[in-house]
Parts: C-alpha cells; structure tokens; sequence
C-alpha cells in the first residue's frame, strides 16, 4: 500500500457519499466477499453504497450476508446506469482492468466519481485515481481487511468478518496456496475472535453440489488428458458435456485443481465450451515457477496470478485443444 493510500481514502470517506463497489464478471467469493464485506463496514460509516455486479454468480455463494442487495447490471442496466452516474466514488474489486466487467466498463469511462481500485492480480492498468495493488497477497479481501483496520477496527463485525473470511479461504485454496502466509492466518485469527462460524462457510461453499454437478465431475475427470512426457494436463468440458449435467453457472468452479492433484504435475488448465457466447473459457493452474499468468496472456487473451489465470479462446473446442497441446509442448524445458 502506498503511504497516501489511506490518508487519501479517509479524507474521501470524510463526509457522507454515494458509493459503488463492482466485482469482476462472474464474480467468486473473493470478488463477492470483498464488495459485500465493504459495504457492510461502509453502511456503518453512515454511506449509501450499492454492490453492482456485471452479471449472475454462482448458487454456492448466494447464502453471504446481504448478497441479495445486489444489482446485477445485466438484467437492470438503466437503474445501474443511474446509481454509478450518480456515484462520487467508484470501488472496483478483484480485478486490475475494466475489461474484466465488460459492457460496464463502457459506463465507468463515462461517470465523474472517483475511482479506487484494491486488487491483487499481476500488471494492473491504470484507470484508477486511487489504487491499493499488491499481487504478493493471496485475496483481495485480505487487502479489504487490511484497509477497514486501518480506518476503523472497531467496525469490523462478524457479519463483514464472514464475508472477508469467504474471499480468503477461497482465493487461498483453504489456505494451501504458497500466498498464504503468517499475516493471513493472523487476520483469520482476528476474524475467528469475531465469532464466525467457519465450519459452516465451508460446508456452504464446498458441500451445496448438486447431483448433476458431481456427475459433471466425473465427466470432466475422464476427460483428463496427459501431455506427454511433460508434467501437464488438461480437461475438456463440451457443451454436451454440460448440458447432459444440468450445468448451472459456478458448476465447474475448482474442476482445474484437479488437474494439480497428480503426483509431479506442474501445469492443469481446463477448456469450457460456451456455445452461447461462442467461446471457449478457460483456466490455468500452476505449482511451483511455472506462470501461468504469463502462458495466458502470451497465448490465450488472459491472465491473472502466476499459479492461477483465465483466459478464453474464440476458436472452435477442438481447434483449442489442439492449440493448447501444442502451445505446452513448446514449454518442455519447464515442465518436464
Ligand atoms: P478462474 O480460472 O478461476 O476463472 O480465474 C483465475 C484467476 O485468473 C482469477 O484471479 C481471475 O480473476 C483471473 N482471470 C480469469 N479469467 C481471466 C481473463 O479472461 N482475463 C484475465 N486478465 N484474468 C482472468
Ligand atoms: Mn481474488
């Protein structure tokens, strides 16, 4: 954090303000966590702050306090439209450039209020006025939390501290990830102190599958390819594939792990199809010096973290496949 960061904010929040905070697309639980978690502590500074998602997430996160306030822009555009024309300070959460909350981002270049950005993903853009980016932290939320601490601890609640705990212990792989580190654990023993109840977060985000998601599981799993003789896999998931599961959208979310449970395996990345959108959305994993944040810009119009990235192809899933097998066979001096 920079040493104008919070002075800066505090002299923003000084006066009662009309306030936004928007997630990236598809928003996870540390995207969620985050917006929603600073919302709480910001209605108790006396502000008017809406969370504005771009669009829908998924059912397994849909029990964090107060999700149900908010407004998802693809289904009200005009009431969003209003609220961020309307709005003197803009936060946006978990994401490092507008394209990531695509077609909002072509209202944000419009409206007057300041910008702040707190997010942790690599090579941040610069559109912000004011930006806390640190890709060393495993979660936004854990920077969230680091900003309410030093305005005000004593706002920090058991609700804001559930919804801070959701972002952390999802962006950290229940806290396996090489992000996690001392100061993490510290924060959740603060967040613990605060009676939340951590055992049923988790029984909320990791034990709500449905049946045709399980199935899909193992569909996605029997799909497991190996490029040999290097340390890399890959799933493919077709549209028929996800249709013949009852597929609802977050279904697939942590399926790419998987990959990375296979002894000696360094790179997973799995291959979505969406016939709707026609694209192929996809997610890379790494252990270990392998970036994959590097691998999806270079090849396939993404990036993120250097063991966690997305990306997307507008080719045909086949054609992806290929792509992709081909594309880590160029790697065999780092993944073998
Ligand atoms: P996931 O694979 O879980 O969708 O995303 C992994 C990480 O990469 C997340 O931090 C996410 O924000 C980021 N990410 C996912 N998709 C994209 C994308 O299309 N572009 C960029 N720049 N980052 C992405
Ligand atoms: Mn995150």
């Amino acid at each position: 954090m920079t040493n104008n960061f919070i002075p800066a904010l505090r002299e923003q929040l000084s006066s009662p303000k009309n306030i936004v905070v928007i997630p990236h697309k598809n928003p996870d639980g540390d995207a969620l966590g985050s917006c929603l978690g600073w919302k709480h502590f910001l209605d108790q500074m006396g502000h008017n702050c809406t969370v504005i998602s771009p669009n829908e997430y998924p059912k397994f996160l849909d029990w964090i306090p107060d999700q149900e306030t908010i407004i998802k822009f693809n289904q009200e555009e005009e009431a969003c439209q209003k609220l961020l024309f309307d709005a003197d300070l803009i936060f946006t959460f978990d994401f490092n450039s507008l394209g990531r909350i695509k077609p909002m981002d072509e209202v944000i270049n419009k409206c007057k209020g300041i910008k702040v950005m707190i997010d942790h993903h690599e090579q941040p853009d610069d559109y912000a006025d004011l930006m806390y980016s640190d890709p060393s932290l495993g979660s936004t939320c854990e920077m969230v939390y680091n900003v309410m601490e030093a305005l005000d601890v004593s706002k920090i609640n058991k609700t804001i501290a559930t919804c801070i705990y959701t972002g952390i212990v999802t962006d950290s792989g229940s806290f396996r990830f090489q992000s996690t580190t001392p100061i993490t654990h510290s924060i959740v023993s603060n967040l613990l102190d605060l009676g939340i109840d951590h055992a049923q977060i988790h029984q909320n985000i990791y034990d709500t599958y449905s049946f045709g998601r399980l199935q899909l599981l193992g569909k996605a799993l029997s799909n497991l390819v190996k490029v040999e003789p290097l340390q890399a896999v890959y799933i493919t998931l077709s549209q028929e594939d996800l249709n013949s599961c009852d597929f609802k959208k977050g279904d697939t979310d942590g399926f790419v792990n998987y990959g990375l449970s296979l002894e000696g395996i360094e790179l997973a990345i799995i291959m979505i199809e969406n016939t709707q959108e026609n694209i192929v959305k996809m997610s890379f994993r790494s252990k270990g010096t392998f970036n994959v944040n590097e691998f999806a810009r270079k090849h396939f119009n993404g990036g993120g973290h250097n063991n966690a990235a997305g990306g997307a192809s507008h080719e045909s899933l086949a054609i992806t496949k290929e792509k992709v097998h081909q594309t880590i066979l160029e790697y065999k001096d780092q993944l073998s």
